[in-house]
């Protein structure tokens, strides 16, 4: 290949090495064999191969619609080909009278057949019958136009496959894993993927392939573990203190459930063991994350320690704060909260407190870790809700000690299993997946919009009774410049419904100042009013247990995870609560699946699953940037079960060789050590 094309399959494709070609694998093969009629095309044809005579060729159209335009006729009918790009490059190759073989799909214009930009190869030689499989190659315009079609993709990789042997691509996976799962070698894996002879030979490379990825991602996670565990050193927290006992016996509200009781036993386990907690807490909402989070920091502060908690958003920060403020109001302990809008004075003065070790806690956001925020002794850190945490600004916290401080990750929706087990695989996790007693299933109905009236009549109806409500409106991240017109608009409508004088109503939105976002929060805390009209600001944290409905206005622009976070916010109390989603008439298809799934089920496990199935990896809040989702073959969804089997076969091999010493490990050392340093997995924390 000359130095053009390489260098376009360097831009587009990515490809600099023979490696790399070889990893770029087909998304579908084609039966060489299976040659249709074009007579035999209807409405219903979608991918079809064809072969016959090009007969016409020539550009048609101005400016947009200009396009090349072809016919191939086999006998039984002609079918139209159509480029849009690279027109003057194909007609050049095109040779009318020629023989050529066709592959694409077929779409209708203007009552006939045409398949535009199609794989065409003219069939001449020996090359195109060698396979009867034959590969299908993602490839681009640009490449295309290039004379480097997922054909021709084709015939590189099966000119490079010709010269390597097995000692090219050497066994990666212990024997003692391959036997028993059945999979076959690497060398014939990636032989077979490419250019199968049969349709199993192309599963079974697959399969190997597939496995080939998670298993080295399970064991490069489970050796970072180990090393974890046995090299680094943790802050020790030795006892369990005045503060923690106190506290504990005297000052709790409610008693832990058997999960917060299971949780807080493992991090005393992690912290006392001398080496680095890093430790996800997994709950669902309202599953009451925030008291194990406060034990944990009092943990730390009776052993000497400093700690922090750290939260997304300022509101929730606030929260944070004045709930533990509230529940260590007896104890001798000095606590501060550090956020962007605190004032220079005050945050001078916490910062002093901070490097002298004279603040115990401190409750904040991104704030307490910037780089002037510096720690006497941080012991631990703690950060909550963390899909939207950035891995960057975690792995600052690492720094803020000598000794890397204890980490607790907790997530504000549970994060589906298969995802935890590829994205966070390195850390320990605990679930909590049990709600404080007493609660009671919320209901979830969607309504729509039209209704709107019905569902205002049943608020009043439940604040008749004593309760309060949410309505809640899809505008303006806290940072975001968006109008507010919509919010605006429906607080005056929520106040024809709700006459001032009959009903008091608050609202909270991201654009107001911290402190009348707090008064009116607290408004409604206190029961002063009884709706209170906000924004998702009210998404996280916010605790009203007298509150028993909430509506969500255009339901369906919200994600899943987010609607459910919303909900979480009735349900606190002992009262029956209600989740009303008001929808526009027009729903796409996935949002009414979406909504549906939420009605159905009140299990945030559940729903991670589904969000995950609906959604794809990719669009999960927090894992995009992680870097662990690049897989190029596997599919952490429709390939679970070998995801799993991956896991278990690594934690056996480890188990057995912790350090890949024995011989027959040699090939899988190796493999892993020549990685090393081509993928940032530090990037996952
Ligand atoms: P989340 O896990 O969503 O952060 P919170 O920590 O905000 O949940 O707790 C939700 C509510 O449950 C709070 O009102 C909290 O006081 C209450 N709560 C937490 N643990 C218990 C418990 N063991 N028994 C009764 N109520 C509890
Ligand atoms: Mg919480």
């Amino acid at each position: 290949m000359g130095p053009v094309r390489a260098a376009l399959l360097q831009k587009e494709l990515g490809i600099y090495f023979f490696r790399d070609l070889l990893d770029h694998f087909p998304f579908r093969h084609i039966d060489k064999t299976i040659i249709q009629k074009i007579g035999s095309i209807t409405s219903e044809t979608d991918f079809i191969q064809i072969s016959g005579v090009i007969s016409h060729c020539e550009i048609i159209g101005e400016k947009a619609s200009r396009r090349l335009l072809a016919h191939i006729s086999d006998g039984s009918g002609y079918l139209e080909l159509v480029w849009f790009r690279g027109i003057q490059w194909v007609q050049k190759n095109l040779m009318i009278g020629k023989k050529y073989l066709i592959y694409g799909k077929v779409t209708y214009f203007n009552k006939h057949p045409q398949i535009s930009h199609p794989d065409y190869e003219i069939i001449d030689s020996s090359v195109s019958d060698k396979f009867i499989f034959e590969p299908i190659y993602p490839s681009t315009e640009k490449l295309k136009t290039r004379n480097l079609n997922g054909r021709q993709i084709a015939k590189l990789t099966s000119a490079i496959l010709k010269q390597i042997n097995e000692n090219d691509l050497p066994e990666n996976i212990p024997i003692q894993v391959l036997k028993p799962l059945n999979l076959v070698g690497r060398y014939k894996a990636y032989n077979d993927i490419h250019f199968p002879k049969t349709m199993d030979e192309f599963k079974e490379a697959s399969r190997r392939l597939k496995f080939e990825e998670f298993f080295l991602a399970q064991i490069r996670f489970k050796m970072m573990r180990n090393r974890r565990h046995h090299k680094s050193q943790g802050v020790l927290f030795e006892k369990v203190g005045d503060l923690f006992n106190t506290f504990y016996s005297t000052c709790l509200p409610f008693e832990l459930t058997n999960a917060q009781k299971k949780v807080v036993k493992e991090i005393r386990q992690d912290t006392n063991s001398g080496r680095q907690m890093n430790r996800l807490l997994q709950g669902d909402v309202g599953s009451g994350k925030t008291i194990v989070a406060l034990l944990t920091l009092l943990l730390a502060v009776d052993n000497g320690f400093q700690g922090c908690i750290m939260a997304p958003t300022e509101i929730l920060a606030q929260q944070h704060f004045n709930s533990i403020q509230n529940l260590l109001k007896n104890l001798p302990l000095n606590i501060h909260l550090l956020t962007g809008s605190t004032k220079t004075a005050e945050r001078k003065k916490i910062l002093h407190e901070l490097k002298e070790g004279l603040c115990h806690i401190i409750v904040g956001t991104h704030a307490i870790i910037e780089d002037q925020v510096e720690f006497k002794n941080l012991g631990i850190a703690i950060v909550d809700e963390q899909h939207r945490f950035g891995v960057a600004q975690r792995a600052k916290l690492w720094k803020k000690s000598p000794i890397s401080p204890h980490i607790l990750v907790m997530t504000a929706t549970p994060i589906p299993r298969t995802l935890a087990m590829s994205v966070y695989g390195d850390l320990d996790v605990s679930i909590m997946d049990e709600l404080p007693p007493g609660r009671q299933e919320i209901k979830t109905i969607q309504r729509n919009e039209m209704r709107r009236m019905e569902v205002m009549e049943f608020i009043k109806s439940e604040i008749k009774k004593g309760r309060q409500a949410y309505i809640v409106y899809p505008l303006i991240e806290e940072s975001e410049k968006l109008s507010y017109e919509d919010l605006m608009q429906g607080y005056e409508q929520v106040k024809t419904y709700f006459p001032e004088h009959l009903y008091y109503i608050s609202m909270v939105h991201g654009k107001m100042p911290a402190l009348q976002k707090e008064v009116n929060m607290q408004r409604f805390k206190k029961g002063e009013c009884q709706i209170l009209v906000g924004t998702t600001v009210i998404e996280v944290g916010v605790d009203v247990p007298n509150a028993s409905v909430i509506v969500i206005e255009s339901a369906e622009k919200f994600g899943l995870s987010q609607l459910h976070q919303l909900r979480g916010r009735v349900g606190r109390g002992n009262h029956k609560s209600y989740c009303i989603l008001l929808t526009g008439s027009k729903l796409s298809h996935e949002a009414r699946q979406r909504l549906k799934i939420l009605c159905d089920t009140n299990n945030g496990f559940k729903i991670a699953e589904a969000d995950l199935a609906l959604r794809g990896p990719g669009n999960i809040e927090g894992t995009r940037q992680s870097g662990a989702l690049d897989f190029k073959l596997a599919d952490i969804i429709l390939d679970q079960s070998i995801l799993e089997a991956a896991k278990r076969y690594a934690d056996i091999v480890l188990d057995v060789d912790p350090s890949l010493e024995k011989m027959e490990n040699a090939g899988l050392k190796n493999y892993i050590l020549a990685l090393k340093g081509k993928t940032a997995w530090s990037k996952i924390s």
